[in-house]
């Protein structure tokens, strides 16, 4: 499921292409995929200009001239493209934003969604979304603060998009793998140079994955910055560890397959 860096490096390249650009068209292949009828969906963004995009969580946040919002949550197996019917992959699209002859595809749309709602009922969606992890706000002082209260174990924790926003199962392995932490390790066990450290990590591998391009396949044709981030450990089960060259295992944690190297993560 694509995370944080991935809606954002969506969310940076959308912008140049589509931004300010009117919807001339609009087509529905999936009318699960959306959340209202197909022809008040059509009337309500068609020949609108798509203004700016947002991004909040794992989700991405199209704002029309008319005020409305498609909120976008991509969920496992969604992804976009834009080109035009000779470059798309050979996929089915569920909802398909034409702007002339380029196209934005939504692909995979089984569990994720696009849905047209005003800014009251995102800001509603948005309400229980714990803090964005790269917000300059988003100091160590409240990290550890809420680290403090927090019981449970640090897996599911940073899973936990009410406690944290936009880390999912890929970037949690490799954000505690930085901070060489056991991911089943209780979060009251952690000593505060511990929690600095893992604030510190958190920070960098987002900024990272962000900086090269997350994990998702190129959004259209000449695109070299998408899918640019090599895991550490996540997906690597008996790959030498990076750091100590130990096998690295992967267990079930929170009922995700978890990576991580058990002889440096302690
Ligand atoms: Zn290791």
């Amino acid at each position: 499921m694509p995370e944080l860096p991935e809606m954002e490096t969506y969310k940076s390249l959308l912008q140049p292409l589509i931004g300010g650009k009117k919807i001339t068209e609009v087509t529905i292949n999936r009318e699960k995929s959306i959340n209202v009828p197909i022809s008040q969906f059509k009337a309500q963004v068609e020949n609108q200009k798509l203004e700016t995009i947002q991004r909040r969580a794992k989700y991405l946040i199209f704002k029309l001239q008319n005020g409305s919002c498609l909120l976008l949550h991509l969920m496992l197996g969604g992804k976009m493209f834009y080109g035009d019917e000779h470059d798309k992959p050979d996929r089915t699209a569920q909802v398909r934003l034409s702007f002339g002859n380029q196209h934005l595809y939504f692909i995979g749309l089984r569990l994720g969604y696009l849905h047209l709602l005003s800014q009251e009922m995102v800001d509603q969606e948005f309400q229980d979304i714990g803090f964005e992890p790269l917000n300059p706000n988003f100091s160590l002082d409240s990290f550890r603060d809420m680290m403090n209260k927090k019981r449970g174990k640090l897996k599911s924790t940073l899973l936990n998009q009410e406690f944290i926003a936009g880390i999912g199962n890929r970037y949690s392995d490799e954000i505690l793998w930085h901070a060489q932490l056991l991911p089943d390790k209780n979060i009251p066990d952690l000593d505060v140079a511990q929690i600095n450290n893992l604030y510190e990590l958190m920070r960098y591998i987002l900024h990272l994955g962000i900086q090269q391009g997350g994990y998702m396949d190129p959004l259209y044709k000449e695109d070299n910055k998408t899918g640019g981030y090599q895991m550490f450990v996540h997906n690597r089960e008996g790959e030498a560890c990076p750091r100590c060259h130990a096998p690295i295992v992967q267990k079930e944690i929170s009922s995700r397959k978890t990576y991580f190297c058990n002889n440096c993560q302690h």
